[in-house]
This record gives structure tokens, C-alpha cells and sequence, in this order.
């Protein structure tokens, strides 16, 4: 494995003790540590650049638009988006799946049209299809994850039979938050593309781990978050291919996303004004530009094999412990910097208690998964996720303070 530990300087968080022990953060799937680099680029904008953006005439408001337009250009070259005007600010990975929703969705679907999810979407990829299928008539239908002995890969073979030309967009996740399983992106995108569907996919757990490309992934629609890719909170993008973005509707009106308003009416913008309603988060713009700075000095392809290995190594340690059950796929190749298991006899809540007080940072719980939950016959899981600045020897703590839970239980 390529040690990336000369990284862990770079993060100021990472430098502290939980009680009295060094902080091993592995809840990295939840939200990422930030780089100093994208601590002070926030600060340098509020104590140089902060004005409001397009609206002013004044040095600062031009310093910041021009902060906030290179953040949008930095991002169509980071995942190869054709024009700046396919990249979309949004709040988040949510924000941009309700902006679909709610736009695509409301202006496309009828009775009869289908929707196709997968049973491994997060909440945030599923409750905005709910609520427009709901609204229009649209009906919702899972591609299966399949079972244990199957590593939870999604059911392929049931893909025919679901893609059906009633299918009018497939939205699926590239990598599962809970169960760590990699989706082919760009074959499902060939494969719904052949009915005429058009695809969304859910970027949230890659997008900060290895190099993406929309064009060679011939999506439609990509959205993911700022916040697990050492940028900021608060900040997200939806990346959509320019005639779809200019053929949609707004979805809320304002400040910023006209051209021109009467008291009965008003026209709008072409993409993305016309889909940035208000002050955005500018900011939050500025500090995703230098995250994908930082990201990229480091390399991508080699963040991937790292946090891929240390998943390896966590998988390998876990499937020693006694009364474990360990979720995803057991091969390298098909899983993400991320692994989540079940103790028979120890809840989920204990385990990210007692490791917290070893300084060892979990998630337990269900996820925002909870249909896949109740599909595998659990209620909540721990996991634990690898990002650049962990190593192998913090893979040791959690395994030595996982030992002294289950001594504690009795297991
Ligand atoms: N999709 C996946 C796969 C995720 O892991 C998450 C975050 N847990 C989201 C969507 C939602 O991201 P956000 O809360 O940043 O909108």
C-alpha cells in the first residue's frame, strides 16, 4: 500500500486526544476531516474577497464572482463535465437529487412511467422518488440486492426484466454507504440508455476516492456532497448534461436566476443561474475548489488503492472476531474504502460507545438505509471508513478496542 500518512499534518482535527487516547477517526463515510488548505481558503475569502456574487460592480463582488465561477469550472474539469454550465451548487448530494426530482420529475413523469431505484439507495436517493411518484402518478420499482453468497452485489440478471421502456430514469448509487459494494456505473448507464431512460447516479461515497469521469460514464445526471471530500459543509454539486438542464424547469425562484420580472411574470436564465435561486454558498464554492485542489496534488488513483487496502486489511481483521458479520463484498476489487458488520450479541450503539472511549471514531446505526436493513434482517450495523490520512496501525486500535468490547459483553 502507498502510505499516504504525510498526510495526516495536514489536518488540524486529526491532531487531538478523545479522553486519553489519539483520535482514530474512521467515520469517514459520514463526513470527511478538512485540509488546512481548505480551512484557510474559506478564511481568506472572508477576510479579502467576502461580497455577494453577479450582482455588484465593486472589486470585491467581482473577486467574488470570479472565486465562485472558478470554483464551477475547477469542478467540470475534476469530473470532465463538457461546459461549466452543466455544474450546478447545490447544498448537497440530497439537494441535487430533490432538484431532479422535483424539476425533471415534475415536468416529465405521468400514470404509467416508472422509476428505477436500487434497494441499496440511501434515504436521499430514495424518500425525493418517493414524494414525486407520488405527485405525478410514477411508480417505483428496486433493482434486488442480492444475497450474502452473492457479496450483495446488485441482481444484474433482474435488470432486464426491470428496465423496461415504461423506465424513464434509472438513479442508482456508485458506491453503498452501508454495504461498501461498487455498481458498475457505466454498464448500468449503457443499459438503461438502450430503453431510453435516463440515469442519475448517486456519487456521495466516490467522488472523493477515485478519479470520475461523466462522459465516460455517459450519465445523465451526478450528484455528490462537498462535505466527504474534505471540502466544507454545506456545499454540493448536481452535474447534468446542458440540453436536459436547459430544457427543465426552475425549481425555486429568486434573486440570480432571471432575466427579466413583471408582477405576472417572469423569464429565466439558462443553466445553472436558473437553478440557483439566491446568495449561494460562495464560500462553500471556494473551499470545494481548493479540496479538489488538495485531492488532486495527492492523486486519485492512489487515494482509491489506499483506502481500498486498509478496507481489505479491516475486512481480513474482522473476519477473525468471534460472532461477526460482515456485510459487502469479501473480493478487494468490488469494494470501496469502507466496512460494515453485526455483532450477534453486541447492539451497533455499544460498540461506537465503548470504541469511542479508545478515541476510535464508528458510525452505528442504519445508515439512512432503512429498507436494506430490513431486507438483510438487521436493524442497525457498525461501520467503519477509511479515508487518506488513516493507516494501518489505526486499523490495529479498532481491532484491539472491537477485542475489549467483546470482552466486556462476554462474547
Ligand atoms: N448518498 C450516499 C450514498 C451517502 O452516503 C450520503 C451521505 N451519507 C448521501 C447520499 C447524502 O449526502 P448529504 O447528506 O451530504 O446530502
Amino acid at each position: 500500500m502507498t502510505s499516504l500518512a504525510h498526510t495526516r499534518a495536514d489536518f488540524p482535527a486529526l491532531n487531538q486526544n478523545v479522553g486519553a487516547h489519539p483520535l482514530v477517526y474512521l467515520d469517514n463515510a459520514a463526513t470527511s476531516q478538512k485540509p488546512r488548505a481548505v480551512i484557510d481558503a474559506i478564511s481568506r475569502y472572508y477576510e479579502r474577497d467576502n461580497s455577494n456574487v453577479h450582482r455588484g460592480l465593486h472589486a470585491l463582488s467581482m473577486r467574488s464572482t470570479d472565486g465562485y465561477e472558478a470554483a464551477r469550472k475547477r469542478t467540470a474539469q475534476f469530473i470532465n463535465a463538457a461546459d461549466p454550465a452543466e455544474i450546478i451548487f447545490t447544498r448537497g448530494t440530497t439537494e441535487s437529487v430533490n432538484l431532479v426530482a422535483q424539476s425533471w420529475g415534475a415536468a416529465n413523469l405521468r400514470a404509467g412511467d416508472v422509476i428505477l431505484l436500487t434497494e441499496m439507495e440511501h434515504h436521499s436517493n430514495l424518500v425525493p422518488w418517493q414524494q414525486i411518484a407520488q405527485r405525478t402518478g410514477a411508480t417505483l420499482r428496486y433493482v434486488p440486492v442480492a444475497g450474502e453468497n452473492a457479496q450483495h452485489g446488485l441482481d444484474l440478471d433482474a435488470l432486464d426484466k426491470l428496465l423496461t421502456p415504461e423506465v424513464k430514469l434509472f438513479a442508482f448509487t456508485h458506491i453503498s454507504n452501508t454495504l461498501g459494494v461498487i455498481n458498475p456505473v457505466a454498464e448500468l448507464c449503457a443499459r438503461a440508455k438502450k430503453v431510453g431512460a435516463l440515469t442519475l447516479v448517486d456519487a456521495a461515497q466516490s467522488i472523493g476516492h477515485e478519479p470520475l469521469d461523466v462522459r465516460a460514464l455517459d450519465c445523465d445526471f451526478l450528484a455528490f456532497s462537498g462535505h466527504k471530500m474534505c471540502g466544507p459543509t454545506g456545499i454540493g454539486v448536481l452535474y447534468g448534461r446542458r440540453a436536459l438542464l436547459d430544457a427543465m424547469p426552475p425549481w425555486q425562484g429568486g434573486g440570480g436566476m432571471i432575466t427579466s420580472v413583471e408582477y405576472f411574470n417572469t423569464t429565466y436564465k439558462p443553466s445553472p443561474e436558473r437553478y440557483e435561486a439566491g446568495t449561494p454558498d460562495v464560500s462553500g464554492a471556494i473551499g470545494l475548489h481548493a479540496a479538489m485542489d488538495y485531492l488532486d496534488a495527492i492523486g486519485r488513483p492512489l487515494i482509491a488503492g489506499h483506502d481500498n487496502s486498509l478496507a481489505a486489511q479491516a475486512r481480513a481483521a474482522l473476519a477473525e472476531l468471534p460472532g461477526i458479520r460482515i456485510l459487502g463484498p469479501e473480493q478487494n476489487s468490488k469494494r470501496g474504502g469502507l466496512v460494515s458488520f453485526a455483532f450477534n450479541e453486541v447492539h451497533a450503539h455499544d460498540v461506537v460507545t465503548f470504541a469511542d472511549q479508545d478515541g476510535v471514531a464508528l458510525r452505528g446505526g442504519h445508515h439512512c438505509n432503512q429498507p436494506l436493513m430490513r431486507k438483510l434482517g438487521l436493524s442497525s450495523t457498525t461501520r467503519a471508513s477509511f479515508y487518506i490520512y488513516n493507516t494501518p496501525e489505526e486499523i490495529d486500535a479498532l481491532i484491539k478496542s472491537l477485542h475489549k468490547i467483546l470482552k466486556f459483553f462476554g462474547s
